[in-house]
């Protein structure tokens, strides 16, 4: 099948491209990015939007920089440029790590971030670590700039906070101290699939005991989020199996798990309590061996 007939926009420029969405978006207009979801929904008409605004030819927003304790990922950012770490510390480490786990190399060398983030599948992986890491989400309209918090940005299966006419310009991610240790675990049915269920892990170990945790779970519910259930079972604990397993239990418990044919709630939380788990042994287990 071939898409509906549309408008296409190509501004140069973030203003321009504004602008446009502010004339086009009361008349189903869209902001195309990398693609790779919304062409394929379009060419399957789930997706039929009347006017494209190609942001791919507007300057200077592909930018990934360090800038006041934050990594700043532009709007064209796209998947691949992770794929080595963007820095040398524990969060470049953990993009590189989870950046694997998205589609196949095809898609990732034309998918952005911050696409992933307005397209907000439950189980994407950018969605996962902005949840946890507590990223800003920048969108910019002609009403001016609004800096989202992830509670607000993610509201549901593929909805945001994002205002039709507003783009994505940036995220900041919150970068991780040097001394901490980091998790990734998700699982799927086969390579390049999205997961069924994935956690992103991190804390410091300070005085023996972990500090600062971080669980996020995503895939298993409408959107990723952080279960502080789970990070309560952490805080002030030894970094030991038992104190993972009761820490995983806690986030198989919290969760509100999606239901789909072939995967009932039972099964996710027992999904969930496996990747937590994981995520927790790997923290521990990868920050024990040489870099
Ligand atoms: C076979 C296949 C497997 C995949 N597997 C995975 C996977 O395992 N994990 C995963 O996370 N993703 C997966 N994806 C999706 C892929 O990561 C997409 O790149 C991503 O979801 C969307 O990014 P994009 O830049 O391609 O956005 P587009 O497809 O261009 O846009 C997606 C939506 O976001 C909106 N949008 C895009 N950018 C902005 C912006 N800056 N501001 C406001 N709105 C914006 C668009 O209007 C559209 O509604 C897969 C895709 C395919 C085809």
């Amino acid at each position: 099948m071939k898409p509906a007939p549309f408008i296409y926009h190509r501004p140069k420029t973030v203003e321009d491209a504004v602008a446009l969405l502010a004339e086009v978006a009361p008349l189903d207009g869209r902001i195309l990015a990398g693609g790779q979801s919304l062409i394929p929904m379009m060419a399957l008409r789930l997706a039929y939007p009347a006017h494209l605004v190609d942001i791919n030819g507007v300057a200077g927003i592909d930018r990934i920089v360090v800038e006041d304790g934050e990594l700043v990922i532009g709007a064209l950012a796209r998947h691949a440029r992770f794929e080595k770490p963007v820095e040398p510390g524990p969060t470049g480490q953990l993009l590189a790590q989870v950046c694997h786990n998205i589609a196949h190399f095809p898609i990732r060398s034309r998918g952005t971030f911050c696409g992933s983030l307005a397209n907000a599948d439950p189980a994407s992986e950018w969605c996962l670590v902005a949840a946890t890491l507590g990223a800003k989400l920048v969108a910019r309209s002609e009403a001016g700039t609004r800096i989202l918090a992830p509670r607000d940005f993610f509201q549901g299966i593929m909805t945001t906070g994002l205002a039709p006419e507003e783009m994505l310009v940036e995220v900041r991610l919150p970068m991780l101290p040097s001394d901490a240790k980091f998790g990734f675990y998700e699982f799927s049915r086969r390579a390049g699939d999205f997961a069924l269920a994935s956690s992103l892990t991190a804390f410091r170990v300070e005085n023996g005991v972990i500090a600062a945790p971080l669980v996020g779970v995503g895939g298993a519910e409408a959107h990723p989020r952080r279960i502080p259930e789970a990070e309560h079972a952490l805080l002030g604990q030894q970094a030991t199996m038992a104190t993972f397993e009761r820490a995983a239990q806690a986030a198989a418990i919290a969760i509100d798990p999606l239901e789909d044919a072939a995967t009932n709630a039972g099964y996710r939380r027992d999904l969930v309590r496996t990747v937590v788990r994981r995520a927790l042994e790997l923290a521990i287990s990868q920050s024990e061996r040489p870099q």
